[in-house]
């Protein structure tokens, strides 16, 4: 079993570019939000789940998950986030403790966004923060998004702070340049982690 190390960090603070290129590297990368998504696929027991607790009017014409329905739902539904994540959150966390298990790679990496926030930290050894200034954040999730800078100024204001993930992250990596100074900074990183595993 490959020594799993967690990658976190903010909205737009660049951990899918530093996900790919650790990809590029063959390390295997467990992505908590395709997770996410995957265990309420159409034919998947947490969507019958879903349906029962909550009704038919949650899901598209074609059987798959209507999120936005389901997140107006959470919304006005005092209780309804807590009974999603019931059925959710212990399916995601079997599927990647799975995905973690099968990997190959000398290290395996679970990416993401509430690392901290959630359990999921206990099935990582060390963690990896991408740091990003918050103008960049702001910045490139914009440009990639097109939303506006207010709805991610929102987003950030509900996410855990910089100064609180840098004290809990191993590692930092300051994302603040261009990708081949992100790049440079993850292949000493990478050195890094290939002497710890081997
Ligand atoms: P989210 O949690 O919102 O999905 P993320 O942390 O995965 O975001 P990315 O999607 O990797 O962030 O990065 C956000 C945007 O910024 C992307 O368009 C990405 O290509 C770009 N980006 C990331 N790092 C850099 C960089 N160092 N230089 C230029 N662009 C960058």
């Amino acid at each position: 079993m490959s020594r799993a190390i967690g990658l976190t960090g903010g909205i737009g603070s660049g951990k899918t570019a530093a996900s790919d290129w650790f990809a590029t590297q063959g390390i295997v990368v467990v992505d908590a939000d395709v997770v996410a998504r995957e265990v309420v696929a159409v034919g998947q027991p947490a969507l019958a789940e879903i349906q029962q607790v909550f009704g038919a009017e949650m899901l598209n014409t074609d059987g798959s998950l209507n999120r936005t329905v389901m997140r107006e739902h959470i919304f006005k539904t005092p209780d309804a986030r807590q009974q999603l994540e019931a059925i959710t959150h212990p399916r995601i966390r079997a599927e990647i403790i799975q995905q973690l298990a099968q990997a190959d790679s000398a290290y395996v990496l679970l990416v993401s966004p509430l690392l901290f926030e959630t359990n999921q930290y206990e099935l990582v050894k060390d963690s990896i923060l991408i740091d990003t200034p918050e103008q960049q954040q702001l910045k490139r999730a914009s440009q990639r998004d097109g939303q506006t800078v207010d709805s991610i100024q929102r987003i950030m204001q509900v996410q855990m702070s910089r100064a609180e993930r840098k004290q809990r992250a191993t590692y930092i990596v300051l994302n603040d340049g261009d990708l081949t100074h992100l790049h440079a900074e993850l292949a000493k990183l990478h050195q890094q982690l290939l002497l710890i595993a081997s």
